[in-house]
């Protein structure tokens, strides 16, 4: 037997057992050639600024929500409220409708691999406590007022693996911690598929105060929450971040692009790498994208392989 049909069965054990690990108890397969289909429009609709009206007010409402920021340090690298146009962002950020993105560039202009260089994530000397005590009771955008918990970032704070979702659902305000809820079950398992437990990783929100009717957060209320997961992400230090659908591709990459182009390549976010995918409740409702969802985290199982 030739070695690809060799690999082929086994991609197909794989990717069974994987299925069976997500609790799919029968599959049907459609052979047709049809483009793939867009996510829904709640995960494909890119936040498109169209008028002058939808440009946010940054000015956060009491105590600004900025990384602290030390004289000179590579903390001011950080995408934040105020460097919105730092050129730095730039180069941690997909073009938009770039269909794909080469994992490694071969050739390129002196002056272009100096616009490009990926800064890393800055040393900073603060602490997890240190973040946590400044969000405190936090009343920075209006989401404070129907919450019942803020839901921190939990798990192993030094893990190599992050994963980043949307905002807090009706489970998680509750219980103040992060998909306790039926896709944070299926989150689990997708964890378990590549031979980790749930403990060995962290996991995190752009937001941390649930939106009403577990809507989507606004652009405001993303960026003025924003700021304290990355200050965790340069405490945590991770290898791969997977952020989950639109939202939190958006606001960790900045770019408007859907995740159904972004997802499946690694992108950059200051040196640690970014595998965007589909949110776990997006496959509760669409269990066929698990598939996709398998591919992309066999890449970061293998990242992480080889990473060491
Ligand atoms: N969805 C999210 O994006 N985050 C959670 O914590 C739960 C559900």
């Amino acid at each position: 037997m030739s070695d690809r049909l060799t690999a082929l069965i086994s991609d197909i054990k794989e990717q069974i057992l994987f299925m069976q690990e997500l609790g799919v108890e029968a599959m049907h397969a459609d052979l047709s050639d049809r483009a793939a289909v867009a996510e829904t429009a709640r995960e494909e609709e890119p936040f498109v600024i169209r008028s002058a009206a939808d440009i946010p007010d940054l000015t956060p409402k009491t105590k600004p929500a900025e990384p602290r920021v030390e004289n000179g340090s590579r903390l001011s690298a950080l995408p934040s409220l105020k460097n919105r146009s730092n050129p730095n962002l730039r180069s941690v950020t997909p073009k938009a409708q770039e269909p794909t993105m080469p994992e490694t560039k071969t050739e390129k202009s002196l002056d272009a691999a100096l616009f490009d260089a990926s800064p890393a994530l800055p040393q900073t000397s603060e602490t997890i406590e240190d973040i946590r005590a400044d969000i405190g009771n936090c009343t920075r955008c209006e989401l404070w007022e129907g919450r019942t918990k803020i839901v921190h970032t939990t798990g192993n704070l030094s893990a190599d693996l992050m994963f980043v979702g949307e905002a807090p659902g009706a489970d998680e305000d509750a219980k103040g911690e992060p998909f306790v809820g039926r896709a944070g079950q299926l989150l689990t398992k997708i964890i378990e598929s590549i031979g980790m437990r749930r403990e060995d990783v962290c996991i995190g929100n752009i937001n941390r105060c649930r939106p009403p009717n577990n809507r989507k957060p606004t652009i405001q209320e993303a960026h003025t929450c924003r700021p304290f997961l990355m200050r965790e992400i340069a405490v945590i230090r991770p290898k791969v971040i997977v952020v989950l659908g639109n939202t939190a591709l958006h606001n960790l990459l900045d770019t408007k692009t859907g995740i159904t182009q972004m997802r499946g390549i690694f992108h950059d976010y200051f040196g640690v790498k970014v595998m965007p995918t589909f949110h776990p409740a997006y496959l509760l409702r669409d269990p066929h994208k698990k598939r996709e969802v398998w591919e992309d985290m066999k890449k970061v199982r293998d990242y992480l392989k080889q990473a060491g």
